[in-house]
């Protein structure tokens, strides 16, 4: 008996391997359906037996759709068992049925005809309770009676998993890395056909502002309400907020980043991932000379070195300011500063020394020496230092990543670790560190990016 079984199992295998070697694309046709159910009709295949999970692709497909499905598999099932056993389906009101069967007929070596007769019988009835049938073909023999029947099909769902043995369990199971490929290449099928109901809704990427370039914050809404899995950016996860009612993201480009395509990839829970590409444009960066004030040295060779040994330390400082896991900021960001608002630099431009370029990283606002300075929205204030080159200092920390950073003022008004409101009073303006005179330097910082903070409040300002 043992022998007859082994010789079984040879000669399917060869019948399927003469299967795989040809693949032919057969198109897919709906048939109208007001059921809801989903259901799985089958053999071993489909209780899925060699799963450690138990349950197959079955399971794997209705974890990840999110929607329950039917399982009305039974190992050893041909075609005539479950002809006989077809009225099952009435205990359900059926939207798809997926039918995977023939393994054992093929098995048991029942003639092609007979085979055909009775699957064309099981969609027949299908039909008939008004549901798709979804034909599982493990190889192409079902393709033209599916297309008769204007059955949903799919072909080759054993190509590539059959007879390799790390995607089997056995000599006729897959194991779940085979499982794992054939719920794969269902699952967009399934998805399609799906009860509307839980059919979910249409997803878009917006992304601001319109045309980024160097040195801009990029901030990425998702229309929808269904939330990502995971949103990557050039290869690295974002964090996501609720923003204006939308799950939205928060990135920035460096000003010296490279130009060019970057990648944006977004997937969800039910399988869908959606891949955009986007373009950053390269900054126009102006040049002025390296200008020291008199009171850092002037212009000498070593108060320019001076300069970038200070300045390179004072960044170390900056960047280990810690950020909350959470969104701290509430709507709209504000100007630190009250009433006419002037500003007289701009973010970007450089100033050139022997060794290096000194970026300006941020835009300045005329402000007299005592000007109030406010907090441009809530967080917590995680930095008050003096330092050589930016003067007294104070970093808000508005959560993910997010930091607005106050710059050369005459006094620091708030305390460390204070949790503080929009618009609250934190400094007063001035013209210490490195400045030729007075006003205020404001930097925002994303990840560890000071990006232009006019581009920042143009997306997310007041
Ligand atoms: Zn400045």
């Amino acid at each position: 008996m043992k022998k007859l079984i082994f010789i079984l199992i040879a000669i399917a295998v060869i019948i399927l391997a003469i299967f795989f070697a040809r693949e032919r694309e057969v198109s897919v046709t709906n048939y109208s359906s007001s059921g809801t159910d989903i259901i799985a009709f089958g053999d071993s295949l489909v209780t899925g037996i060699g799963s450690t999970q138990g349950g197959g692709f079955v399971k794997m497909l209705s974890d990840e759709l999110r929607i329950p499905i039917v399982n009305l598999g039974i190992p050893g099932n041909t075609t005539t068992d479950a002809l006989k056993r077809i009225s099952q389906l009435d205990r359900y009101e059926p939207k798809v049925v997926m039918i995977l069967l023939g393994g054992n007929d093929y098995l048991l070596r029942r003639p092609k005809e007979e085979i055909l007769a009775n699957m064309g019988k099981i969609i027949d009835e299908i039909h008939k309770r008004a549901a798709v049938a979804l034909v599982l073909d493990l190889d192409d023999g079902f393709g033209s009676l599916a297309e008769e029947k204007k059955a949903a099909y799919i072909s080759g769902l054993f190509k590539g998993i059959f007879g390799r043995k790390n995607l089997m369990s056995d000599g006729l199971h897959p194991n779940d890395a085979g499982y794992r490929l054939m719920a794969d290449k269902i699952k967009p099928v399934l998805y399609k056909y799906k009860p509307p109901e839980i059919q979910s809704e249409e997803i878009s990427i917006s992304i601001l502002p319109e045309q980024v370039e160097q040195g801009d914050p990029v901030l990425i809404i998702i229309n929808g309400t269904t939330t990502p899995e995971y949103l990557k950016f050039n290869g690295k996860k974002l964090k996501t907020f609720i923003h204006d009612g939308k799950v939205t993201a928060l990135t920035a480009v460096d000003l010296r980043s490279r130009t060019g395509s970057f990648s944006l990839e977004l997937k969800f829970k039910d399988g869908r991932k959606i891949e955009r590409k986007l373009s950053v444009g390269e900054r126009y960066i102006a040049k002025l000379p390296l200008g020291i004030p008199e009171k850092l040295g002037g212009d000498t060779p070593e108060a320019e070195q001076e300069l970038i040994k200070t300045l390179i330390q004072e960044g170390k400082l900056i960047s280990a300011v810690p950020t909350a896991n959470k969104k701290l900021w509430e709507g709209d960001f504000r100007l630190p500063l009250a009433g006419l608002v002037v500003v007289t630099d701009n973010y970007g431009y450089s100033r050139q020394t022997v060794g290096s370029t000194i970026s300006h990283k941020g835009t300045d606002f005329r402000a007299k020496v005592g000007t109030p300075v406010y907090a441009m929205n809530s967080g917590v204030v995680r930095f008050t230092k003096y330092l050589r080159n930016y003067g007294h200092t104070v970093i808000i920390d508005h959560g993910l990543g997010l930091h607005t950073v106050y710059m050369h003022l005459s006094e620091i008004n708030v305390p460390l670790n204070k949790e503080v409101k929009k618009g609250e009073f934190i400094a007063k303006s001035g013209d210490t560190g490195y400045v030729l005179g007075p006003h205020l330097h404001i930097s925002v910082r994303i990840d560890d990016i000071s990006i232009d903070p006019e581009k920042f409040m143009k997306i997310l300002g007041e």
